[in-house]
């Protein structure tokens, strides 16, 4: 029982859970110490299970360090000053309906649980997350502020509801009721969540209450339910994940990856490939690659954007076109931004070709940022470029006079630029 929440899953919190996992891992006393003490920078609390520990030990090398890194802090230059909340989620919550968000036009985002399964290191939601104990709710009042919203807002065809991750702990039944709760609202056709516990705890979705109510989602026309699974690394994608995915997928639902490409975990050639490769072996669908937002308290998992983006596409030569898919994306504020190339080449970038994945709406957007460079998904921004020193888009925007977040979280107007088109 950890702050009210249940869990089946034996998981290792604190300084005791620590040192525990320490012992399972195998760390010498010199890198518990060095571990410790980053551990200390960081703004997230620790916490792992034990079963995902277990699955650390059991790899070799580089991928037991690599998947270290995700629970642990790892060493390394800290290249600038990050910020909380580098996704806006705060900035976009209305006061009466906070745990609802409309950033973009289809989907409504329904925060349910500020608690997470795992407590990934460098996570954008850290300002959330590490004050988990606090606002546990009940999730049908939550539901039924979510459907009212939807009816009075037709146009809205799907939800994504998050946390944290309330389906990794969230007893079936609420689930159950959460799910065809939002699904029964005439113009949702899709349901979608994000978690962790494929990769933490995978016997999660092996419940055969929770299997069957997403069989009989598949047999209602026009409704589907799909999981982004936050696998970050090959190998947590282990002989359980696979039970796990393979059972979804048998009762209708649809699995995609969207792993974060972070410093010391992934962003190597090798781990991006063999990720990518995995995931096509086991059905999932390639979805995002989105390089690591800039979080306060953990810049070391920074990597430049045209570092990422040589790296992925590296990989991505390495990989037959199914498996390449997943598109590569900076993440922000004002929205998804797809990377799309550098000029004259990815090894001398001097111009960064970048166009919307997907804007927030306009009512969100800076004026003159809407004014000084186009918002549609079809435009084509081509912005000077630093190499290796802008490691996100505050960095592209302020370096090309645009409006940008600063450290503290403001947005800041910036000067006009002649380098904008
Ligand atoms: S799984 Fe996602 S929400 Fe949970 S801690 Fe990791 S990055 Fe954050």
């Amino acid at each position: 029982m950890t702050g009210g929440i249940t869990l089946s899953v034996k998981v290792l919190m604190g300084k005791k859970g620590f040192e525990e996992f320490a012992t399972i891992v195998g760390f010498t006393e010199a890198e518990k110490e060095e571990r410790g003490a980053l551990l200390e920078q960081s703004y997230m609390p620790f916490k792992v299970t034990r079963y995902y520990a277990e699955l650390i030990a059991s790899q070799s090398e580089p991928y037991r360090t690599q998947m270290i890194n995700i629970v642990l802090p790892p060493p390394g230059v800290k290249p600038y000053k990050g910020r909380f909340d580098p996704y806006g989620n705060k900035s976009y919550r209305q006061d009466e309906t906070a745990f609802l968000q409309h950033k973009y036009k289809k989907t409504l985002l329904l925060h349910i649980d500020d608690f997470c399964i795992a407590n990934c290191q460098f996570c954008y939601k850290v300002n959330e997350i590490r004050h988990e104990d606090i606002g546990y709710t009940n999730i049908m009042d939550k539901a039924e502020r979510a459907v009212q919203y939807l009816e009075a807002h037709p146009y809205i065809d799907n939800v994504l509801f998050t946390g944290g991750d309330p389906a990794s702990f969230r007893k079936t039944s609420d689930l159950i009721k959460l799910i065809s709760t939002l699904l029964s609202v005439k113009s949702i056709r899709l349901v979608r969540f994000a978690t962790k516990a494929l990769a933490y705890d995978p016997a999660r979705f092996l419940d055969g209450e929770l299997l069957a109510f997403f069989d009989q989602v598949r047999q209602t026309p026009g409704k589907q339910v799909s999981v982004i699974s936050q696998f970050n690394h090959p190998g947590e994608i282990s002989d359980v994940s696979i039970q796990a995915t393979q059972a979804l997928l048998s009762v209708g639902v649809q699995i995609r990856g969207q792993p974060a490409i972070i410093r010391g975990v992934n962003d190597s050639v090798e781990t991006l490939i063999d990720l990518q490769r995995k995931f096509l072996d086991n059905r999932i669908i390639s979805y995002y690659l989105t390089v690591f937002m800039p979080v306060r308290g953990v810049e070391q998992y920074a990597i430049p954007l045209d570092e990422a983006f040589r790296n992925v596409a590296e990989s991505k030569r390495n990989l037959g076109g199914l498996e390449k898919k997943g598109v590569l994306l900076t993440s922000h504020d004002f929205g998804k931004l797809e990377i799309c190339g550098f000029y004259p080449t990815a090894e001398r970038p001097e111009k960064i070709v970048l166009k919307w994945h997907q804007a927030v709406g306009p009512d969100y957007l800076p004026e003159r940022l809407k004014e000084l460079i186009p918002t549609r998904s079809e435009d084509l921004m081509i912005l000077d470029y630093k190499q290796g020193e802008m490691y996100c888009l505050d960095h592209v925007f302020e370096h090309n006079g645009l409006p940008y977040v600063n450290a503290d979280g403001e947005i800041v107007e910036n000067l006009p630029s002649e380098a904008v088109r």
